[in-house]
């Protein structure tokens, strides 16, 4: 007989993973917005140097980390949660905030797991759609806000659509947002977003505790594999809550070694988005040539539109074969485009080459 699952559980849509895991040889990871770069030699030291402590759990307090980041951040330690990765405090927040009856407000389309949220809680999804520009709509999401409303999202730069708001309507949002309403600003590429300092949404937090800033060292540091994201908070509230809902030692210890020497790394942090950067104005260039329209990007991928005439499965499918792996728009929430990160200087001229070769 068949187990019998949580209704829940049917609700749930399943993650749009990208292929390539398994792919061998020579293939340029376009897919995931990934770095390029391996983590730099002293940061796999330190989670090598964990190892030999696992015989022991890890901090489930994560005080050594708390404190480097309330260092780097100018955020006090019980106003910073850490998780297994951002997406481990984005779950953890539909746990602590949402249930049937309640509504979280999101753009659409933006990161895939956020659909996750309300099917796993039974809250309702209040999907907004993006502006002409790609852009996140801020006042039509203010006018979702309901008595209803327990969380509000905003993906900065936004994913898939690669583009930022500036910190101006992020103000006008948590302004007009009522105080018991959380608002998570999605800050997974904030680094390679050149409208405005990084760092500058913090200044936010003072007049704002229902406001959380989730960042990751998934992206600019290089670490996803090792899963460690941070939510910056302007209460220690969310933290409380985050973590009276997860497991207790939800960050391993060679995750929080690696993490915290990455922090004493900002000189690399500025080389790899100055890199970055070059690449996706050499994409941005490169595809405008073909005539190809893409997204005004501030993160370390582009958005661009197939046009009406190309089957976008047949690009996806063509690069494949030519060992370029992006995703397709489709999986993520708009059919036509295709949502490619920026890689070496060799493999976005492979992706540009490939497909100038299909079209
Ligand atoms: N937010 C956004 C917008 C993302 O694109 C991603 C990763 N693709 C995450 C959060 C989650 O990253 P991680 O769990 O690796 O920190």
């Amino acid at each position: 007989m068949a187990l019998e699952f949580a209704r829940r559980v049917r609700r749930i849509p399943v993650y749009p993973a990208a292929d390539g895991y398994a792919v061998p040889g020579d293939v340029a990871l376009l897919a995931s917005n990934e770095s390029p770069d391996p983590p730099l030699p002293q940061v796999v030291e330190a989670a090598l140097e964990a190892m030999s402590g696992v015989n022991r759990y890890p901090d489930p307090t994560n005080a050594a980390l708390r404190a480097r980041l309330s260092g780097r951040y100018g955020v006090p330690a019980n106003r910073i949660a850490v998780g297994n990765g951002s997406c481990d405090l984005l779950l953890a927040a539909a746990e602590a905030l949402l249930e049937p009856g309640a509504e979280v407000v999101y753009a659409w389309p933006s990161f895939s797991v956020y659909p996750h949220l309300a099917a796993l809680t039974g809250a309702a999804a209040i999907t907004v759609p993006l502006d002409g520009d790609d852009r996140h709509d801020i006042e039509a999401m203010v006018e979702q806000v309901t008595v209803a409303t327990r969380l509000v999202i905003v993906c900065n730069p936004n994913n898939p659509s690669s583009t930022a708001v500036g910190l101006d309507s992020i103000a006008r949002l948590v302004d007009r947002v009522p105080r018991h309403v959380c608002v998570i600003v999605d800050e997974a590429y904030c680094e390679f977003n050149l409208l405005e300092d990084p760092d500058s949404s913090i200044g936010l937090l003072g007049a704002h505790p229902n406001l959380v800033l989730l960042r990751t060292f998934s992206k600019v540091h290089g670490l996803c594999g090792l899963r460690v994201g941070f939510a910056l908070c302007g209460s220690e509230d969310f933290r409380i809550a985050v973590d009276q809902v997860r497991q207790p030692f939800f960050c391993n210890a060679a995750a929080q070694a690696a993490a915290i020497e990455a922090l004493s790394h900002q000189d690399e942090v500025a080389r790899r988005v100055e890199r970055a950067v070059a690449g996706r104005l050499a994409l941005v260039e490169g595809l405008r040539d073909l005539g190809l329209h893409v997204a005004e990007s501030q993160a370390n991928f582009v958005w661009l539109g197939l046009g009406p005439e190309r089957d976008e499965a047949q690009v996806v499918r063509g690069l494949g074969e030519r060992g370029v792996l992006v995703r397709a728009g489709t999986a993520l929430g708009r059919e036509g485009f295709l949502r490619v990160t920026c890689g070496t200087p060799e493999e976005n001229d492979r992706f540009l080459a490939s497909l100038r070769a299909l079209l």
